[in-house]
């Protein structure tokens, strides 16, 4: 009976690779090269830019077009691979740079490359989705996030070290905004990263969004932050970066976007 058990356990074990969690703050990054290439295939393993196309682990192979000089509307409409990289990401607990209007890293998005990452359709999404826990002093809860691209070891690694290291986080994760939802952006006809499971919002009281101010797009004004630095840098360690660096803010929001800290480090920003 435990050898049926063990072998069960073999037979299984392949549907999901296995994963570790990776500390991108402090991952070793080789030296020259392209550096959007480095970040995307150290972000996404199993990912290569071969020529003139990044292929993901699936086969589907997106056009590894560069960054281009356009508007900063039609570069949120429809980027390349490339545009997603304007705008520095910075590591640091900078609120400055979110002044200049349309400094939105992370919210440039080639929506193909994500959904060839991820998933193309809901059920597909639905269909990757694990709980991840956050298992506070005071409270408990728990976001739905993918297990593809190792999402939920990554998510699962930040909330650990969060709730271990102080119960004063516990308050950002009460009464949280979510985490897997099959939508397209408020006000757009772009994907979510909600869709994919990539992204989770803490509490909403807590974390700004700039449309919730009446303010136009282009002009989203000041941001009232209360999300601390400590916080944010333990999602940026596992690869969450954070909208409240947004010129559009959204405070509560972190999303899986590791290349774009390693683009940062390898470019030194
Ligand atoms: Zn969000």
């Amino acid at each position: 009976m435990l050898r049926l058990a063990l072998l069960l356990v073999l037979w299984t074990a392949p549907l999901k690779a296995a994963c570790t969690p990776r500390d991108f703050l402090t991952i070793p990054l080789p030296a020259g090269g392209d550096p959007v290439a480095t970040a995307l295939e150290i972000a996404y393993p199993g990912s290569t830019v071969n020529g003139a196309a990044i292929v993901t682990p699936d086969g589907a192979a997106i056009p590894f077009a560069p960054a281009r000089d356009i508007s900063a509307q039609d570069r949120l409409d429809g980027a390349t691979i490339g545009d997603m990289f304007v705008y520095a990401y910075p590591i640091a607990f900078d609120l400055d740079a979110r002044m200049q209007p349309y400094f939105d890293p992370g919210r440039v998005r080639n929506e193909v490359f994500f959904r060839a990452l991820y998933a193309d359709r809901e059920s597909a999404a639905r269909a990757t989705l694990v709980a991840v826990a956050y298992d506070g002093q005071t409270v408990q809860t728990g976001f739905n996030v993918t297990t593809r691209n190792c999402v939920d070891t990554q998510l699962a690694a930040a909330l650990t070290a969060l709730a271990l290291s102080s119960p004063l986080y516990d308050v950002f994760f009460d009464q949280s905004g979510g985490s897997f939802n099959w939508r397209v952006i408020a006000g757009t006809d772009r994907q979510s990263s909600h869709s994919f499971g990539a992204a989770i919002d803490l509490n909403t009281e807590l974390g700004g969004y700039w449309r919730w101010s009446g303010r136009p797009e282009g002009d989203a004004g000041p941001y009232d932050n209360k999300m601390p630095t400590e916080l944010v840098a333990a999602f940026e360690r596992y690869g969450f970066i954070w909208g409240g660096k947004w010129h559009h803010y959204d405070g509560m929001h972190f999303e899986y976007r590791p290349e774009l800290i390693l683009y940062a480090r390898l470019t030194r920003q």
